[in-house]
């Protein structure tokens, strides 16, 4: 139990003094669905408002992330505006000796942003994003969206890689790695964090770069949010737009073999600029399509070329290629992705795309589950391949494509179809796909996935997970067990 920190005495002072918090810690250990009245009162005295607990109006809404299908009760939600709240957070936590969730979006498909019986660090408050334009570096809070960043960062324009959907938050998909449409031209959004500010379990609020604590700094880039919480991350940034080639070109079903091969051979001699997507899928008026998903992150009249190839893997039934803001495209594809829907995925890399891998694909798509299921073809590459493994924690660098089967639905009856269909397009896949998971993309798969995720950096991740969370209290993540006796092994780097 700490200490030194500024927050455990008022919490303990709150609760009544040092027998009074063994107390009810015990209490807590023994039935974890309640905060005894004291703790909550301890919890209002530091949180006021901000602490959301059973019973309260807000509580249902508060427990509740982007995947409908997680129903968890925590102890408690507490919207965190800053380093003192966060560490007071974890300060309780390790009172009442709970585990924690930390919720940067809560857009983790797993759930990882609410546990039951726990504590939520939920870090949406701390949305604020500061551009420095003359240096091209960006600020952002740790429950900044993607859309909040790249609205920012626009107005100056410039850019950095972030997801394909705007109300995904920066941390989670940092942390993990992080894929959008400016990652073969810019690298993983984790190549473009040059620093983060981290409340460390322990209470301690580090800085991590290049020269300061350089091995969380490495952790941070890819091994997820094992090592603490970040509240601050700072992003090097890119000239884009604000107008840019993109948009979608639906080709018909029928025509799938031939337009993925030639998407293929596209691809392979594509310049970075290009980012290019595949999806089977349903187009609003119910049709079955192939659809090609593009961005060209240079100059329109570069990409219009290449964009004409793209056309011309096929027949097109629908074109929306244009030129148009970079943040209106960020936000084209939020539509079904909203909020409460159920949804269940399974994800890998793909070292190539052959024929054999295109045809079960197709076979895999024949029926989907749901309209708003897909099975989605990323070609991946670029300067995020030209990243050494070990350099960042995420180690997946040398892989051509992603490959993604994910199912989005409403009624939970229909939980059987959808979740059957990943699982048996996914075992469909699997002699085509490599060993290695995208820690972004897992549902709570077991441990031997998480060694997929993290690959050949696993053993240096849990050697530096025993240095910053040697109790493993940040457990609602992609798990790495810290490795115990490590903690001398590393020398940080000042
Ligand atoms: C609709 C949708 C679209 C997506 N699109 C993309 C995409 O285009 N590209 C891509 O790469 N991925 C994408 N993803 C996957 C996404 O990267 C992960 O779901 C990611 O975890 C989301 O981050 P979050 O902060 O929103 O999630 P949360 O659920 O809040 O957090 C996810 C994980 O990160 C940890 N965490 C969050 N914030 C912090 C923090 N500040 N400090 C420490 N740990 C933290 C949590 O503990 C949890 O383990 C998408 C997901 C969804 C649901």
């Amino acid at each position: 139990m700490r200490t030194d920190s500024w927050k455990a005495q008022p919490i303990r002072a709150a609760m009544g003094g040092g027998s009074m918090v063994s107390a009810v810690a015990a209490n807590l250990r023994e039935a974890r669905t309640a905060v005894g009245s004291r703790s909550t009162a301890a919890l209002a005295r530091c949180f006021g408002e901000r602490a959301i607990l059973p019973g309260d109006p807000r509580y249902e809404a508060a427990r509740r992330v982007w995947n409908g299908m997680i129903d968890r009760r925590p102890l408690a939600v507490l919207r965190c505006t800053g380093n003192e709240d966060v560490r007071a957070a974890l300060d309780f936590a390790a009172e009442v000796d709970v585990p924690v969730a930390v919720r940067g979006g809560g857009h983790s498909v797993a759930g990882h942003g609410v546990v039951d019986g726990g504590i939520v660090i939920d870090l949406s408050p701390m949305a604020t994003v500061t551009v420095d334009p003359s240096n091209s570096i960006a600020d952002a809070g740790g429950g900044t969206q993607w859309g909040e960043f790249d609205a920012a960062t626009q107005r100056h324009g410039l850019a950095t890689t972030g997801g394909l959907i705007s109300h995904t938050g920066i941390s989670g998909l940092t942390l993990g790695g992080g894929f959008g449409w400016l990652t073969r031209k810019h690298g993983l959004s984790c190549d473009n964090l040059i620093e983060a500010e981290v409340v460390c379990v322990d209470g301690r609020v580090l800085r991590a770069s290049p020269e300061e604590n350089a091995e969380l700094y490495w952790a941070l880039r890819g091994g997820g949010g094992n090592f603490g919480v970040v509240t601050r991350f700072r992003y090097r940034l890119h000239h884009l737009g604000p107008n840019v080639l993109c948009g979608t070109i639906a080709f018909a079903r029928a025509s799938t073999r031939d337009v993925l091969r030639r998407y293929r051979d596209v691809m392979a001699t594509a310049p970075d600029e290009l980012a290019a997507y595949m999806t089977f899928g349903t187009l609003p008026d119910g049709e079955r399509a192939i659809v090609l998903t593009t961005l060209y992150a240079g100059p329109a009249e570069d990409g219009a070329g290449w964009m004409e190839r793209l056309r011309r893997c096929g027949t097109p039934l629908a074109d929306l290629v244009a030129s148009r803001p970079y943040t209106d495209f960020q936000k084209s594809l939020d539509g079904s992705q909203y909020a409460g829907r159920r949804a269940y995925w399974k994800s890998s890399f793909l070292s190539g795309l052959s024929d054999e891998a295109i045809d079960m694909a197709i076979t895999c798509a024949a029926e989907l589950p749901a309209r708003d299921a897909i099975l989605n073809i990323e070609r991946y590459g670029g300067a995020a391949s030209r990243v050494p493994p070990e350099a960042t924690a995420f180690p997946h660098r040398d892989s051509e494509y992603l490959i993604n089967i994910m199912s989005v639905w409403d009624d939970p009856e229909r939980d059987g179809a959808n979740v059957g269909w990943a699982r048996e397009s996914w075992a469909a896949m699997a002699p085509f796909v490599q060993s290695r998971s995208y820690s972004n993309f897992l549902g709570d798969e077991g441990q031997s996935r998480v060694r997929e995720a993290f690959g050949v950096n696993f053993d240096r991740l849990a050697t530096i997970k025993a240095r910053f969370d040697p109790g493993n209290r940040l457990c609602v993540n992609q798990n790495i067990v810290p490795t115990s006796g490590a903690m001398t092994n590393i020398e940080e780097t000042k």
